[in-house]
């Protein structure tokens, strides 16, 4: 588990050092506005009995999947963040989470963290009284609730800090870890934007029926650049999002299934690193 945290966290740091001056500075602009929002949410709903109720409510109805899945989303907007400015063609922003989700899921965050921090304190509460010691929780930790102006290497710290919390939470909580990875289809909007370009030479064979690509026909070219027939890759990427040659990942609908494509990437963009 540590040693996980501590690659997780050397992934994200790795990539992060590919980054130039105005990338990064474009990105602590996009995380200091997306955690002052996150902070500024997380300190409405301590301060209002009826906000945390509710959202506690709502916590309570979830099953163990669909708070994994609630935990998977809010790290892939996360992600996708740093994604997005490294390949700015490949990602797409993750669909909004609305407001009652993401209380829920900072409350659900927030939880978690005290809990591994103290796990004695919420035990011996009814968790109507949970709100107090939360309170005092983040009064002690993070002193700055509404805090603006953080240096650049804060808020890159933080952005790692909870990067690494929710992908182990997603380990952990999906089970995971050193299962097989389910297939997953590509996304409509990915297989829509595939480009078909023109056979200039005919010969090459297309791998998925074995026969050739002849001279003059429009084929789809994925973005690892390998061609198929259309016939023949359609019915692929609604099945899988990888491609049939070299396993290049297109991107997905699926939550988990778009937070591993983004992980590979990072993976392969800090790789020289390691
Ligand atoms: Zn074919
Ligand atoms: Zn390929």
């Amino acid at each position: 588990m540590e040693e996980n945290n501590t690659t997780t966290t050397t992934i994200i740091l790795a990539a992060l050092s590919t980054l130039t001056p105005p990338q990064i500075s474009t990105l602590t602009t996009t995380i200091s506005t997306l955690f002052h929002f996150h902070r500024s949410r997380l300190a409405a709903l301590l301060s209002s009995h009826t906000i945390f109720s509710l959202s506690l409510h709502h916590l309570h109805t979830l099953s163990l999947h669909q708070k994994s899945l609630l935990i998977a989303r809010h790290l892939l907007s996360i992600l996708s963040q740093l994604s997005h400015i490294l390949r700015p063609t490949t990602t797409r922003m993750p669909p909004y989470i609305n407001d009652r989700d993401l209380d829920s899921v900072l409350l659900l965050l927030l939880l978690c963290e005290l809990n591994q921090h103290d796990p004695e304190s919420l035990k011996s509460l009814s968790p109507t009284d949970w709100r107090d010691s939360l309170c005092e929780y983040v009064s002690a930790t993070m002193l700055t609730l509404t805090g603006i102006g953080f240096s650049t290497s804060e808020i890159l710290m933080k952005y790692i800090e909870v990067m690494a919390k929710c992908k182990r939470f997603v380990d952990v909580m999906g089970c995971r870890d050193g299962k097989e990875r389910k297939e997953v289809a590509a996304s409509v909007a990915a297989v829509v934007a595939l480009p078909s370009v023109e056979v200039k030479q005919g010969g090459k064979e297309c791998v998925v029926c074995k026969d050739e690509m002849k001279q003059g026909r429009d084929v789809c070219e994925l973005p690892c650049e390998h061609r198929f027939h259309w016939m023949c890759i359609l019915p692929w990427v609604v099945k899988r999002n990888t491609c049939p040659c070299c396993r290049h990942r297109l991107p997905t609908d699926d939550v988990y299934g778009e937070i591993d494509r983004q992980w590979e990437v990072l993976v392969k963009i800090g790789g020289s690193y390691f």
